[in-house]
């Protein structure tokens, strides 16, 4: 539980209040805890300012919307929170995690009728744009995919995922890609693309299989500008092996090669020179729109 700024401590933001994480307090009757009835954006920090703020707003509006919970935050208002933690703990680079819940209520699986939403923030310190995976790449283990059926929302029903990337870790693997009806659906916590043999990116499309990621969003559009090729659908294991190039996208580490998946090489086993430039388009990009 160590993530101090520099000058020793870490401030958290719950309900309005701007605390000690010792001090913080979360009602065991919050069906957040309870529940996981609740909903999270990560929004990466670069040179101290938020890199696509607007999308992770936006995004944090439709899970709301969709699953009936009246978002307890105006832009404003999240901005100024996001801000504040900024500059409380001192970020310069890493990510600002922030969770809406539906609130307490008493045990039921009936959403209560009124609740108060609870809301969440923190800051974790870390270097996002230069880490070893970055250069080194990835080795993936696919998995069958055995979350539930509503994956285009932003919910904290982690633990499949979590599994899997466990399991993928005591295997000896970095990541778990999973697999649905022999197409692959995206990473434990990043979307999953290919780079075919002329170069057109694929990517799994839009559905309730996959979070619509936000840097998903970003490359597909920079890559475009750039001449890149897009394809929006299902690929496969199968056509993942015979690909140029293959990678994972999130907010807190961008875009990261994948070298090899279940133990076979992907091209000739290193990050791959479209990787690397739709990591550093991104990066560019991203800090360009950072407010
Ligand atoms: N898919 C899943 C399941 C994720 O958890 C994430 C990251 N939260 C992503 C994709 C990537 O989304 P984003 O680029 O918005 O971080």
């Amino acid at each position: 539980m160590e993530n101090k700024s520099k000058n020793g401590v870490r401030f958290v933001y719950v309900d309005g209040d701007y605390c000690f994480p010792e001090d913080a307090k979360i009602s065991i009757f919050d069906r957040g805890f309870l529940m996981a009835d609740a909903i999270y954006e990560v929004i990466p920090v670069i040179n101290k300012k938020l890199i696509d703020f607007n999308a992770h707003d936006e995004r944090f509006t439709r899970s709301c919307r969709e699953l009936g919970i009246t978002k307890p935050l105006t832009k404003d208002q999240f901005l100024t929170i996001n801000r504040k933690l900024i500059s409380l703990n001192k970020l310069k680079e890493g990510i600002i995690y922030t969770q809406i819940t539906r609130g307490k209520a008493e045990r039921d699986f009936l959403f209560p009728k009124k609740t108060h939403p609870t809301v969440v923030s923190f800051t974790q310190s870390k270097s996002i744009t230069n880490t070893a995976p970055i250069f080194k790449g990835l080795h993936i283990k696919t998995m069958a995919d055995l979350r539930w059926g509503r994956c285009d929302i932003k919910t904290t029903q982690l633990l499949a995922a979590s599994i899997a990337k466990t399991k993928a870790h005591e295997l000896g693997y970095d990541d778990v890609w999973m697999i649905k009806d022999n197409f692959i659906t995206e990473g434990s916590s990043s979307n999953a693309h290919i780079i075919t043999q002329n170069n057109v990116i694929v990517t799994c499309n839009e559905s309730t299989n996959i979070l619509s990621g936000i840097t998903r969003d970003s490359i597909l559009k920079y890559a475009t500008v750039h001449g890149y090729k897009i394809e929006e659908r299902q690929f496969s294991l199968e056509e993942a092996f015979r690909s140029k190039e293959c990678f994972s996208s999130s907010s807190s580490t961008f875009v990261m090669p994948v070298i090899s998946i279940n133990g076979q090489r992907i091209g000739d086993g290193k990050p791959g020179i479209h990787t690397q430039f739709l990591l550093e388009l991104c990066i560019k990009e991203g800090k360009k729109r950072s407010i």
